[in-house]
């Protein structure tokens, strides 16, 4: 028997804490070894020297097989995971949603068995809570013995359903410290986008999707950012900010993490690097529609900063795919979009394009955003988020020099538009590693349906 099902030579070794160059060898699933000369053989032998070799990523934050209206998003958990795998990403956290009727659990089983046969990388979901209550609160003991333990509710989306109000927060944050839990939100006050929308309806023909941005102005997640860390500060609980888009929030986040209140916030590469004069464009500006939706040049640059600074961790993507053909059945009226964008995929060449090779952050800060940091915060580290003995050999090997010009035909995202269209990207994968078994071999998906596995988490 080989000592090695696989064995990493020379590769550059990056990790949060650094970098350097040597060898990595896999067993059943697992780095068992990482030194300067590995010794022994291998069943197979990667030769990365002049590459790159990084955990993971982790995105923390995608929809797959999203219902809306009366469809669903494009992607499904086979798709995504595999877009994921080809752009870098190893774990995914989707959601499962509370059926009203049916309970907490009962929509956590299901979304679990509808993507158990279908993920090629592996996964966790978040308990998305609709409809607060005393059985609700009683349920999240379960989930986290199921190794669910993070909650996400809505500030928002009264006209879906999903809408939480202060008490039922207050009182989830307090459960949710109990149990170990964590609550995340979507943070946008429901009163104010109803007030703004109602304020730019009548004029939705003159506005076209520009209304979409119009409609949503800053202090519309301001105020509910706000109104999150009095709650997070009165329960002394835990709370995590889910695509945190503005200046004021970045801001609201930094004063009350110095104050020690324990709340942490993600933003996403569409809040980086997008603005909101893509609405203005007469056909296509529909299309990048997403709640909350893009800001202005001053959000991005203090979102960067934040990135920078450490008051924002994390960075996610909010994948939830849609076609053209289902974006244009808005005509014309910008609160009947299907809102979301695909993402999954470009996460990581994104960050590594704009943030590591424009300089403004170095390569172990961004494995910290996109490996190191979801997982620690997540709950999975260190199974994952990291390159250390004993971590699931989950591993992305990247040619820092090769380059890709993103046409929504050439990427695995099942969609026939990207937001990043023309864009010359680097730090796409050349492998991928999914518990040590190779997903992506040479650029080319050999992962198959089924092999990821749900992830039990539990929070430090
Ligand atoms: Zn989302």
């Amino acid at each position: 028997m080989p000592r090695y099902d696989l064995l990493i030579q020379e590769g550059m070794i990056c990790t949060a804490e650094g970098t350097f160059i040597g060898d990595m060898g896999i067993k059943e699933g697992k780095i068992i070894s990482l030194t300067k000369n590995a010794e022994g053989d291998a069943s197979r032998v990667i030769n990365a020297k002049g590459k790159m070799v990084l955990p993971g990523g982790i995105d923390v934050h995608v929809h797959f097989h999203n219902p809306y209206g009366r469809g669903y998003s494009v992607e499904g958990f086979f798709e995504g995971t595999r877009a994921a795998a080809c752009g870098g990403i190893t774990t995914v956290i989707d959601f499962g949603v509370q059926d009203p009727k049916k309970g907490l659990m009962a929509g956590l089983h299901q979304r679990m068995e509808e993507a158990d046969p279908e993920v090629c990388i592996d996964y966790s979901l978040h308990a998305m809570i609709t409809a607060y209550n005393r059985s609700v609160s009683l349920e999240m003991v379960k989930a986290v013995e199921l190794g669910i333990p993070t909650f996400k509710m809505y500030m928002a989306y009264k006209n879906y359903g999903w809408y939480s109000d202060d008490g039922m927060i207050y009182d989830a944050l307090l459960h949710a410290k109990k149990l170990g839990g964590m609550i995340l939100v979507h943070a946008e006050s429901d009163t104010l986008v109803n007030y703004f929308i109602s304020q730019y309806l009548p004029e939705k023909k003159k506005w076209g999707a520009y209304a979409h941005a119009l409609s949503r102005p800053n202090l519309v997640e301001a105020e509910a950012v706000n109104r999150m860390v009095y709650l997070t500060e009165a329960t002394g609980g835990k709370s995590y900010i889910v695509h945190l888009s503005t200046a004021e929030g970045a801001d609201l986040i930094q004063q009350a993490k110095l104050e020690g209140i324990d709340i942490d916030a993600e933003t996403c590469p569409q809040y980086l690097l997008l603005d909101d004069s893509l609405f203005k464009n007469k056909e296509k500006g529909h299309l990048y529609a997403t709640c909350p939706q893009l800001k202005k040049p001053a959000d991005i640059h203090r979102l960067w900063e934040a990135v920078l600074q450490g008051d924002v961790n994390i960075i996610a993507t909010d994948t939830c795919t849609f076609t053209h053909k289902q974006k244009d059945k808005w005509k014309g009226d910008f609160t009947k979009i299907p809102y979301g964008m695909p993402g999954v995929e470009t996460l990581f060449p994104l960050m590594y394009t704009f943030g590591v090779k424009e300089g403004k952050i170095p390569l172990p800060r961004l494995v910290e955003l996109i490996s190191t940091q979801p997982a620690k915060k997540m709950g999975l580290y260190p199974q994952k988020g990291t390159l250390q003995i004993g971590a699931d050999a989950d591993i992305i090997i990247i040619d820092p020099e090769k380059k890709k010009i993103i046409r929504a035909q050439n990427l695995n995202t099942v969609t026939d538009w990207s937001p990043y269209e023309g864009w010359e990207l680097f730090g796409f994968p050349e492998y991928t590693l999914s518990r040590g078994k190779v997903v992506l071999d040479k650029g080319t998906f050999v992962g198959k349906k089924g092999q990821g596995r749900f992830i039990s988490r539990k929070l430090s």
